[in-house]
């Protein structure tokens, strides 16, 4: 029997892990799918991928790195860090890989959690942690004749780094976070590159570039001016979240100019212009950062369709302007299934209750961490504790050191369970969802951020220094507690 158990091993998972040890707890295991560790930075491999937060700020504030070599990582210096950090913190022993989970029940005489995975295997915890992440599901829409493609096809994580891309036609549908990094890519080797859009993105530039020798060796040297730069960069992505607040409308307009003038800069045809210009509001899906795609657009050997696709054919598809494209490859850049949060796994809390069933009008928690009627269960990454304007291990962080908190609690108080109090989810609720409705995320009618009920259940609707002071001390006083 553990004291807790962590599913998984990206970001969040490494974090929980070792504000555990911080907090004195060392009786803790981690269930990994996969036989290494990373996350999404493990599944996605895709040429370009790199992140779209400045490293100095998408790395843990207790273990800075004064060897990142770009300002924006790249996706194998990401990785290569967090095996750093595992290595560095001692985790790997705590690590059981290839043990995937599929279900967990409260055993409500124990007050423990019983842990089955996919390969047959049994834990028992007092506590458990999803980490699990909200983008691991691959979507991959039901296009019309989709199962009819005879050329290779693959979804963007899930690249087939087998098939050669080298004067080939490929077709590639979606053009968001993922598709506006690899198409720069394949650009470069393929005959041709027909990317399928169905919305048009807002994109700002980079401004990527290279540290210099003794920039990395000056900031290694003194540590506090790497604190001053994350703090620099934190502080202008606050700036970025004054966009995501429906009333900053002249803000917005400001960004938008900006960033019509950088799709002028590299776009002279302005039918391509109109198609890249974006009809809803800056900030209501995810605001892009990139450097070399429209650079891309701009290469004779790529094209850009912007109504959709109508069918997938045998030997290509058939477009939304009703243009047919013969394709050797097709990708699919159409991101992942965000919903049902904790999709595919049976986890039953009191009275045998699953999670589907309590969440059936919404998944409604108590800081995205906690749910009423699951008992010392946790969750980093959670329902609405997405952020759409800066970098998420913030909220990994804070949210760790609670439940860390929360697990000393239990043991220190010689308590058998935490359960959040209804009451304390209900208030928690009725704020979140009055604040979410002055939110630009509301201005379209669909996205990741949103449930199928058009609910924004992905993101939060502050900013993450608020949400660090709210998850700063837990109020014990929230929580039913049984000794
Ligand atoms: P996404 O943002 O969900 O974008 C999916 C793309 O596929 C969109 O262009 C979408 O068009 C298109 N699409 C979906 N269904 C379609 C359909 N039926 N017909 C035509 N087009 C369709 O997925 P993503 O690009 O993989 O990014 C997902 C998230 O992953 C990001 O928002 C970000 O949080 C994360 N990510 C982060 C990084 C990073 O650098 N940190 C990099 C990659 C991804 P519409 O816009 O019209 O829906």
């Amino acid at each position: 029997m553990h004291t807790a158990i962590i599913i998984g091993t990206g970001f969040s998972g490494l974090c929980m892990a070792i504000k555990l040890k911080q907090q004195g707890i060392h009786d803790f295991i981690i269930l990994e799918k996969a036989s290494d560790i990373g996350g999404t930075w493990r599944e996605n491999t895709y040429p370009g991928a790199e992140c779209d937060v400045p490293s100095a700020l998408y790395s843990f504030s207790f273990e800075p790195n004064p060897n990142w070599v770009y300002k924006w990582s790249m996706q194998p210096q990401i990785l290569e860090y967090m095996q750093y950090v595992a290595k560095k913190y001692d985790l790997y022993p705590h690590i059981h890989f290839q043990q995937e989970l599929t279900s967990a029940e409260w055993q409500e005489e124990q007050s423990n959690w019983l842990i089955h995975t996919k390969s047959g295997a049994l834990y028992e915890s007092k506590t458990f942690i999803s980490a699990i992440g909200q983008l691991h599901h691959p979507n991959i829409p039901d296009f019309e004749g989709k199962n009819r493609f005879e050329g290779d096809s693959f979804h963007s994580a899930q690249w087939n780094h087998n098939i050669s891309l080298a004067g080939k036609t490929v077709g590639v549908i979606g053009n968001a976070a993922s598709g506006v990094q690899f198409i720069p890519e394949i650009a470069k080797t393929a005959r041709k590159v027909i990317i399928i859009q169905r919305s048009a993105n807002w994109i700002l530039p980079k401004q990527d570039r290279m540290y210099k020798d003794w920039e990395k060796k000056l900031v290694g040297r003194f540590p506090f001016l790497l604190k001053i730069y994350r703090n620099k960069i934190w502080l202008l992505t606050g700036g970025l979240f004054l966009l995501l607040k429906s009333r900053n409308r002249w803000l917005r307009k400001i960004y938008q100019r900006k960033n019509l003038h950088y799709i002028k800069k590299h776009i002279k045809d302005p039918p391509l212009i109109k198609a890249l210009t974006p009809d809803y509001p800056m900030g209501a899906k995810r605001i892009l950062f990139s450097d070399t795609y429209y650079p891309a657009l701009a290469r004779p050997n790529v094209e850009l369709l912007s109504g959709g696709v109508q069918e997938i054919r045998s030997n290509g598809l058939l477009a939304g302007d009703g243009s047919i494209h013969e394709l050797d490859v097709l990708i699919y850049a159409t991101g992942f299934k965000a919903h049902p949060f904790l999709m595919g796994l049976d986890i039953k809390g009191s009275s045998g209750k699953t999670i589907q069933t309590a969440w059936k009008n919404g998944s409604k928690t108590y800081l995205g961490i906690t749910t009423h009627g699951f008992p010392n269960l946790f969750m980093l990454y959670g329902p609405n504790t997405n952020l759409g304007h800066s970098s998420i291990l913030l909220m990994a962080e804070a949210q760790s050191a609670y439940i860390a908190q929360c697990i000393s609690g239990l043991q220190k108080n010689n308590w058998a369970s935490l359960e959040v109090k209804p009451e304390v989810v209900k208030a928690y609720q009725q704020s979140l969802q009055s604040r979410l409705k002055k939110m630009i995320w509301t201005e379209v009618p669909h996205s990741w951020y949103k449930s199928a009920d058009g609910t924004i259940s992905n993101n939060y609707p502050g900013r993450t220094m608020e949400y660090a002071r709210r998850t700063r001390r837990v109020d014990f006083g929230d929580y039913i507690h049984i000794s």
